[in-house]
């Protein structure tokens, strides 16, 4: 049978490789650890540094094709790699979604909004920047920024310096704060001949800067959903993408879209797929990196999924007993503090009106 290669290890590396277990296929997985949660399901596990061209090559060549759960996957030593083993989604989605200054551009230049932004590499074009954009911002560096670490908001009081240590690294990006009413996320789809398939969105509500429910529909009215998928959509298709993406988005009271930030890959708001869809994000994303047909996206539930963070996890007993919830946990050993151990999706049937 084919292996599927899987770069990264972590909670998402593991459902990727539970869904590829399901089709019959091999698992190679690379992570930095031998206790990674994909550990318990890998057929293979390379441990080694993302970086090191001889520990990609071993996964490249052992692979039929490469995938990856996260989007700081070095680009220059993947490419020296590739060789005539695909990589899904391309180096192209890595290097947009890796830089918030590159990822801007890039959706402004289709035609996507987002936070009015300026690239910021000193404190006098802080100064500038903010003038120019006037009102709130927020300050976050370009690269390795996730679950709201690398961000400063800013305002009158704030000064530079602090702003700037509080990130801990130039460069930076200013963006504008967007009055959103509410967030949203689309989970879309691309396969190898173009076709596009994509989910409800979710409304998501984030606490500590760290996603803690995606209800769906939740306020998400069918004429919203239908323009945020269609821009997710064009997304994919710039991209030349093949895979799964996650596309968060900020709803003005207006209903207006707002692109923030894009995931190349299966994403925390899309969990809620395996409990209300027949076929899971992690599953549609196999699909398509395997060239096999999309599975339909239809959704036979609403339903809220709810992060298990830290310590969230010791109501296991309670969880595993409830009839309309599914329960997804990890294996993580430790219970860390803002450490993402499970989570849990509850339906409610369709007819129920919530
Ligand atoms: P993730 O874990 O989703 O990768 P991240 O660290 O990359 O998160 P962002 O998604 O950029 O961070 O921001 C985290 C949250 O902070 C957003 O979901 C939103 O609630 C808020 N936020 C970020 N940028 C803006 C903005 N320009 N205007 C208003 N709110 C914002
Ligand atoms: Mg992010
Ligand atoms: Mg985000």
């Amino acid at each position: 049978g084919a292996t599927i290669g899987i770069i990264g290890g972590g909670q998402l590396g593991r459902m990727l490789a539970m869904a590829a277990a399901r089709f019959g296929y091999t698992i190679a997985v690379l992570d930095p650890s031998k206790d990674c949660p994909a550990a318990q399901v890998a057929t293979t596990l390379i441990v080694g540094p993302y970086d090191d061209e001889p520990t990609l090559r071993c996964l490249f060549e052992m692979s039929d094709v490469v995938t990856y759960e996260f989007e700081n996957v070095p680009v220059e030593p993947v490419r020296a790699v590739i060789g005539d083993t695909p990589l899904h989604p391309p180096a192209e989605a890595l290097e947009v979604s890796q830089d918030r200054v590159v990822e801007k551009a890039f959706l402004n230049g289709i035609g996507v909004a987002t936070a009015e932004w300026r690239a910021i590499d000193t404190a006098d074009e802080l100064g500038h920047a903010l003038l120019d954009l006037g009102g709130d911002c927020i300050l976050k560096t370009r690269r390795f920024g996730y679950d709201g670490k690398g961000q400063a908001r800013i305002n009158a009081e704030t000064t530079f310096t602090d702003a700037f240590e509080e990130i801990g690294r130039a460069p930076a990006i200013l963006e504008k704060k967007v009055p959103f009413a509410f967030e949203l996320s689309v989970i879309a789809a691309r396969g190898q001949s173009g076709e596009i398939v994509a989910y409800d969105p979710a409304e998501n509500v984030h606490t500590l800067g760290i996603l803690k429910t995606s209800t769906v529909p939740g306020q998400i009215t069918a004429e919203i959903a239908e323009r945020a998928k269609a821009m997710a959509s064009q997304i994919l298709t710039h991209l030349n993408y093949v895979g799964v993406i996650g596309v968060e988005f900020f709803v003005g009271k207006d209903g207006t879209l707002v692109v923030n930030e894009i995931a190349p890959r299966v994403h925390n708001s899309g969990h809620w797929t395996e409990a209300a869809c027949l076929c899971s994000q992690f599953e549609q994303h196999i699909r398509a990196i395997a060239g096999l047909p999309l599975a339909p996206t239809d959704r036979h539930f609403a339903c809220v999924m709810e992060n298990l963070i830290g310590d969230d996890v010791a109501q296991f007993d309670a969880l595993v007993a409830e009839p309309a919830a599914v329960l997804h946990l990890y294996g993580k050993a430790e219970a860390r503090r803002g450490r993402k151990m499970g989570h849990v999706t509850r339906v409610k049937a369709r007819t129920s009106g919530i």
